[in-house]
């Protein structure tokens, strides 16, 4: 049902010569409703037009893709991929493809739609997509993957492209999938197209800086944060769940800024010290064990166990659905920072503001990896390519200035940052679909 987008479904209701959006109760198991109510509650707040609201309230596009691979044993398997294109009025759309064994079309929508917002928000010219397939990367050898990313980028050909919409990395995917990507389309196009997707390895036209501008970005806003509270970064305790791209990066610049991280996790669960976790020793054991399970100078936690542990900032940056009404009451931080896209529901959203704990969203607190790869982009299509330095001090200053816009919007609201940054985000993009007007 969660895959079929009904006027009932979408919440919207043809009334006379426009739609209205009914609110409803929100099913928690949706993330894309979840997605549709933070919406609703901003249009609320901003006054947004029902017309424009109704608009984004929805996809513009939706792909779902079942296509074969050849196996290693020579058996063909099929597997199903979506690319949701969710707004295009600011730019063509961008957002990450995602490899996972759950990930379904609901989840790509809710993603496809906080990418908008995202874009928005850091004021680059890119609406927002988002791309999964349902497989387990960790099952499958490197040349299936390889067959599988190339079977897919062809499938979807048609509708992705340096002006149309631009894939990147996300769960599951790395600069390798990237490569591939750029390479069958490129094959396809019949000219080398660098700009079709970012996150790319160096040598074939990625940026300086993309690998690890998630979790600089992260650490950045997560100083911000703990400053505004009257904390300092430097000697204060912080939790990361989750040790993949950002989730590893986030750690090490953590650690950088003198943070004492106390407990880590990922899939197979955690691990806990509370005098602090000596952190280059980690990320040698994770290169050698795949996992950060096993790390001797530390005691083993369960995730569960790890969201409700005492320290100054938690960092979901796992998956979406991990703080919930069911846990939010345990969690002892007092700041989490979402590196993360949607590890919070609503309810535990409101739980946690009225429990004091400031929460930094999603589409602020992980905005750096979109920044850089707009970056990525913009270099791909001068060929002009930029030092790491030049590149993080530009990043930096967005993430700054965004911040300061962020806060600003929630002291004009009276509100919390969550609803702040959309606001500043929603508004944006519905300026510019106003702008261009409803073509007939
Ligand atoms: P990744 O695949 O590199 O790593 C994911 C990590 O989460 C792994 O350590 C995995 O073991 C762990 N994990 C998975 N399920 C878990 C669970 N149920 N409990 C605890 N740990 C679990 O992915 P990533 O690129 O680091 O992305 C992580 C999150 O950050 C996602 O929500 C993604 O959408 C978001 N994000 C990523 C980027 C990026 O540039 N890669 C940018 C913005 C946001």
């Amino acid at each position: 049902m969660a895959n079929q987008l009904t006027p009932q479904s979408s919440g919207i209701i043809a009334a006379g010569n426009h739609s209205v959006v009914t609110a409803g109760s929100v099913n928690e198991e949706s993330s894309f409703a979840i997605a549709q109510q933070q919406l609703d509650n901003v249009a609320r707040l901003i006054d947004l037009s029902p017309a424009v609201h109704a608009v984004l309230r929805v996809p513009k596009r939706e792909i779902t893709v079942n296509f074969p691979v050849k196996m290693s044993s020579g058996a063909t398997q099929i597997f199903t991929g979506y690319r949701v294109q969710h707004n295009d009025s600011r730019g063509p759309t961008k957002g990450g493809l995602r490899y996972h064994p759950d990930t379904n079309l609901d989840e790509v929508r809710a993603l496809a739609m906080w990418m908008t917002w995202k874009c928005a928000l850091v004021n680059i010219p890119f609406g927002g997509a988002k791309g999964g397939v349902i497989v387990d990367p960790r099952l499958l050898k490197t040349e299936e993957l390889e067959n599988l990313t190339r079977r897919y980028t062809s499938e979807i050909f048609p509708n992705i492209g340096p002006d149309k919409d631009i894939p990147a990395p996300d769960m599951g995917t790395n600069p390798q999938t990237m490569a591939w990507m750029m390479d069958t389309y490129s094959s396809h196009a019949g000219h080398t197209v660098p700009a079709v997707v970012t996150g790319k390895p160096i040598s074939v036209g990625g940026s300086e800086g993309r690998n690890d501008a998630t979790g600089l970005g992260v650490v950045i806003i997560a100083g911000l944060t703990a400053r505004r509270r009257g904390f300092n970064l430097e000697g204060s305790t912080v939790v990361v769940q989750g040790f993949g791209n950002v989730g590893s990066a986030t750690t090490r610049f953590l650690a950088k800024a003198g943070a004492k991280v106390v407990a880590v996790s990922s899939v197979e669960g955690g691990i806990y010290n509370k005098r602090g976790i000596d952190v280059t020793k980690l990320l040698e054991h994770v290169k050698n064990a795949g996992t950060v399970v096993g790390f001797r100078e530390a005691e083993p936690i369960s995730n569960e166990e790890l969201l409700a542990l005492p320290c100054d900032i938690l960092i979901p940056a796992a998956m979406q659905g991990q703080i919930t009404a069911r846990n939010a009451g345990k969690v002892q931080a007092k700041v989490i920072i979402e590196a993360a896209n949607g590890p919070t529901s609503p309810d535990a959203d409101d739980i946690l503001n009225d429990r004091g704990i400031v929460v930094v969203p999603d589409i602020l607190a992980n905005a750096g990896g979109v920044v850089v790869s707009y970056f990525e982009w913009v270099q791909d299509l001068q060929c002009f390519f930029w030092s790491e330095n030049e590149v993080n001090h530009k990043l930096e200053a967005i993430m700054q200035n965004t911040f300061a816009q962020v806060t600003d919007a929630a002291r004009r609201y009276e509100t919390n940052l969550r609803l702040a940054a959309y606001s500043v985000g929603v508004s944006r993009v519905a300026e510019a679909a106003t702008t261009r007007g409803i073509y007939l």
